[in-house]
């Protein structure tokens, strides 16, 4: 093929394997090839070859090697593929490369789910594309909700998604801090200690009315908040409230509760020497401005929060970071409430924080959904206020784009059933590992008389009633006094409608697949090398699964 050719079909087959997971459709190539270059319509069985030769080259090519090599092409053949979604995200108002900084600020309560994984991945998408720093920030203020292994598993989670975290803050190290901000507000006659009961004074400021103890003098309020700091009030008998307008529109915004004391439960890592506990608006206030974010981006749950914040922002002069709020997520057909997963977990309903039904982040890790998968998705979904339900088909969808080009193909036989074969001493099959790269090599099945394989019960009952069947890669049979009786290996029969079934040789190994709902389709696969382990791999007509353990026997769990 000439240069010129080759380097016209070249641009439509990258673009074509980057729109669809790596893999270009030649007829596709050459449609658009022919739309663009007319005069090549006389030589279409040459173009034909020439995109099939060019489409098999690209095929071996890693997906972001496509990608960019389609954009240095013309970076408008990306227009609709997921390789843009490095630049789909809007640019931030005021960010300068070097100089962003970003958070994530979980409560340690438990591992991360699906929920959590829009707010680490966009701060980090930005904190990456501006060059800045990413602060994990463990918000553990309350020690009622902490799980002590949360402090390691957030980290993890983190790690296995791609988020780079550059420094990691815990707020139970920072009690002095708050201390020091509640003094300042004080000072100022921004806050109070209150001690009346909570529900009058709730009252009170849904009226719009100030407590008795709002017009406390900074001396009174630095006495009592001393009195708090040496426990002669106890839970609930005193809080320190920071003002802000009671007669705010909005009563949520009214007067809030800045530090409360907490002396029922020890703190997992201070025990009891901090009792006076800062609410998030006033930790989340404190550490944005001291720890110098720039920019935070976060879930529309929080837009009262930011107003809140905004007046100890302004109380104390510190500059306020940028704020973007996304819409809320409904995350559909989930389990992710903590404290019942926990309990789960105690129980023994659930094997762990990973059971693959669950929807944390190491269940989907465990069952073969690619944290660059999940990754795109956000990206895609963006930064809209809109609420939206998260669409899991719209996830599997990104993930098949990453699994499919490098699934390894496997049978795995389910409800299994023996059937002889006959009339034929040897047979072999030479499956590729994956149709798309025959340069991955072949699974390779030698079968010697008497010849015995598996099927699906079903599709042996679809053999029984029809008389024939084409044993993928294999042969094709008659049924004939409850056996299989070969008639060759021509695939021409398919065209006579002859149905396909996938087998799985006697000499194969008892497999086990998890499914999402937790239950187990057992059966019989071909035998897996130990390099499979861990990978995801496609098991013909059933679907993809990720490979937990190769031997003795096969443990996999379901993928999509
Ligand atoms: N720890 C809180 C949360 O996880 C605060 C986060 C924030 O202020 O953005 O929702």
């Amino acid at each position: 093929m000439s240069a010129e050719l080759r380097e016209a079909i070249r641009k439509y087959a990258l673009q074509n394997a980057a729109l669809f997971g790596g893999k270009a459709n030649p007829k596709a190539v050459m449609g658009k090839v022919l739309a663009e270059r007319p005069e090549l319509r006389s030589r279409a069985k040459e173009v034909a070859a020439a995109a099939e030769e060019v489409c098999r080259e690209v095929a071996a090519m890693r997906f972001e090697d496509i990608c960019g090599a389609a954009e240095s092409i013309d970076p408008d053949l990306l227009k609709r593929t997921k390789c843009e979604r490095k630049h789909v995200l809007p640019e931030l108002p005021g960010a300068v490369e070097g100089k962003v900084v970003m958070r994530m600020a979980p409560g340690p309560s438990g591992p991360l789910h699906v929920g959590h994984t829009r707010v680490s991945i966009l701060n980090d998408e930005y904190v990456k594309r501006y060059k800045g720093r990413y602060i994990l920030r463990m918000e553990d203020t309350n020690p009622d909700k902490i799980d002590p292994e949360a402090y390691s598993m957030i980290p993890e989670d983190l790690a296995w998604l791609g988020v780079e975290v550059h420094e990691t803050v815990i707020q139970s190290d920072r009690f002095e801090v708050y201390y020091d901000v509640a003094r300042q507000l004080i000072d100022l006659g921004k806050a109070y200690v209150c001690t009346c009961p909570a529900e009058p004074w709730r009252h009170m400021k849904e009226e719009g009315r100030a407590c008795p103890h709002h017009g406390q003098a900074p001396e009174e309020a630095n006495e009592l908040f001393d009195k708090m700091l040496s426990h002669a009030f106890s839970e609930e008998e005193a809080v320190l409230v920071v003002k802000t307008d009671l007669k705010h529109p909005n009563p949520a915004i009214r007067d809030f509760v800045g530090l409360r004391i907490v002396d029922s439960v020890p703190h997992p890592r201070t025990g009891t020497r901090y009792t006076i506990y800062p609410m998030m608006n006033l930790s989340v206030a404190t550490d944005d401005h001291f720890l110098g974010l720039t920019h935070v981006i976060r879930g529309k749950d929080h837009l009262n929060n930011t107003l809140r914040q905004e007046y100890i922002f302004n109380y104390l002069g510190w500059k306020q970071p940028w704020y973007h709020h996304y819409g809320l997520v409904h995350i559909p057909d989930s389990i992710l409430k903590t404290s019942t997963i926990r309990n789960g977990i105690r129980e023994g309903e659930y094997s762990g924080w990973d059971d693959v039904r669950l929807g944390t982040v190491r269940a989907m890790a465990k069952r073969g959904i690619a944290a660059e998968a999940i990754r795109n998705y956000w990206v895609d979904v963006g930064m809209k206020d809109v609420d939206i339900e998260f669409a899991w088909d719209n996830l599997y969808a990104f993930n098949k784009q990453i699994i499919d080009p490098v699934a390894d193909r496997y049978f795995f036989v389910w409800d299994p059933r023996a059937v002889e074969i006959t009339g034929v001493d040897a047979l072999t099959a030479r499956s590729p590992l994956h149709p798309d790269h025959p340069e991955r090599g072949t699974r390779d099945h030698d079968l010697r008389a008497p010849i015995m394989v598996y099927m699906n019960s079903e599709d042996l009952e679809g053999f029984k009633q029809r008389g024939t069947v084409r044993l993928k890669d294999l042969c094709n049979l008659r049924w004939e006094n409850g056996k299989g009786v070969y008639t060759g290996n021509d695939h021409s029969v398919l065209r006579e409608g002859v149905k396909i079934a996938h087998w799985a040789p006697a000499d194969g190994t008892e497999a086990e697949v998890v499914m999402p709902d937790g239950m187990v389709r057992k059966g019989v696969s071909e035998r897996l090398p130990p390099a499979e382990n861990g990978k995801v791999v496609q098991f013909e007509r059933f679907g993809f699964a990720r490979v937990e353990r190769t031997s003795p026997n096969l443990l996999a769990y379901f993928t999509q």
